[in-house]
């Protein structure tokens, strides 16, 4: 007989698997209140403040005196509005490609897109620990899905020699992260590229969390190392470091067109409003600017203080590589009793667990944003310290 609804719960409350949504009455800031108790946040992806940026608020808000709230119709039937094809462009320009197509969301962009290209005669090849969305859409295309050990560049080889092998013909795609969502490490993206060249396997990379952060003016991994136009398949979202929603894909115009007539979670979807179109190419014109710079500098300052603080985590070498800090725990219920630990004093952070992260390996997810100040770093910094 099926688990009725009640065991399935209490099943992942014994297990501290159990996620409960919370409700803050303010905006993405550092500083948030939940019924009425002051927080200072370290879970927000919103890693240059620009949710909040009156840049952004104007352009919406103009746009919505122009355009209205909703977009009427998925875009092949009713058409793009003007605020669309104008993001798309500035997509296009800011990451170097042809061209840029945007979806409502980017779970929406990476479903729609290896359903796109994959089929079932085909081979997706993905770094473990990618993201869920990239997980499902692989999943969903019908495509022979392999996956190697987190940036292990010895069996990614041998997976795309056993594709070659057994698949001769078949499309081949590479999938990674650039920066992980819940490691913040890198991908190895030179050594990727040179594999893939090799075996003339196409690449999909998702700069999710390394927009904003890394590269000039924050355009991401790819440029940050100089291969922009190695990367065939450039995914990113516009909910993170671009403070808005929405994700989208930027590469050849061919692809664009492609996705556009197969991609289900494009075609069968309502466009995003035009409003928010909008706010993400002010997003997109701000991080080009010299304001964009300075706020991602301080990012990068506000990173070097957390690790000032925190030198026990850096050590042995590793560094801090993304705006994103993970303190691993292990078990379920000592992430969660951390996380209220750091409640009781003041501290937003999420408790990350299964199925998140493997089960073994729950964790505190820290982030940084430019908003912090260097005295709420060092506080959130003491209480770690006596965790
Ligand atoms: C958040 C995230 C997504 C999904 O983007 P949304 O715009 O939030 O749907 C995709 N990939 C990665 C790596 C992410 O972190």
């Amino acid at each position: 007989m099926a688990a009725s609804i009640e065991d399935q719960l209490a099943d992942l409350r014994s297990r501290s698997l159990l996620r409960r949504l919370r409700t803050f009455d303010t905006p993405q800031q550092p500083e948030i209140e939940e019924s009425g108790k002051s927080l200072i946040s370290f879970a927000s992806n919103d890693y240059l403040g620009l949710a909040t940026e009156p840049a952004l608020k104007e352009a919406a808000k103009a746009a919505i005196d122009r355009y209205g709230v909703g977009s009427g119709a998925a875009r092949l039937i009713s058409g793009s509005l003007a605020p669309h094809a104008q993001l798309e462009e500035a997509i296009a320009r800011f990451k170097g490609t042809e061209a840029a197509l945007t979806f409502s969301s980017g779970y929406a962009t990476a479903l729609g897109t290896l359903g796109a290209l994959c089929g079932e005669d085909d081979v997706i090849i993905l770094d473990k620990l990618s993201h869920a969305s990239l997980i499902d859409g692989a999943r969903l295309s019908r495509a022979t899905v392999r996956v190697f050990p987190h940036n292990h560049l010895g069996k990614l080889e041998s997976h795309l020699e056993w594709a070659a092998e057994n698949h001769p013909g078949a499309r081949v795609i590479v999938v990674t992260e650039a920066v992980f969502s819940m490691d913040g490490d890198r991908a190895p993206l030179t050594e990727i590229v040179a594999l893939k060249n090799e075996f003339g396997a196409m690449l999909l990379v998702d700069e999710a969390h390394a927009v904003g952060v890394l590269g000039r003016n924050g355009r991401g991994l790819a440029d940050a190392l100089r291969l922009e136009g190695e990367v065939d398949i450039q995914m990113g979202t516009l909910s993170k470091a671009l403070g808005v929603a929405g994700g989208y894909i930027a590469g050849s115009r061919r692809l664009i067109e492609l996705l556009v007539n197969r991609a289900r979670s494009f075609i069968y979807s309502t466009a995003p409003p035009p409003s928010l179109a909008t706010a993400a190419r002010a997003a997109i014109e701000f991080m080009e600017s010299e304001a964009g710079e300075n706020r991602r500098e301080q990012l990068w300052e506000n990173l070097g203080s957390f690790g000032e603080e925190m030198p026990q985590l850096f050590s042995d070498g590793r560094r801090i590589q993304s705006a994103i800090i993970p303190l691993i725990l292990g078990d379920s219920g000592r992430a969660l009793e951390a996380a209220d630990r750091l409640a009781e004093r003041g501290f937003y952070v999420p408790a990350i667990r299964h199925p998140t992260v493997p089960r073994d390996a729950a964790r505190l997810r820290i982030t940084i944003s430019a908003r912090h100040t260097r005295q709420q770093i060092a506080a959130l910094c003491g209480v770690l310290r006596s965790l």
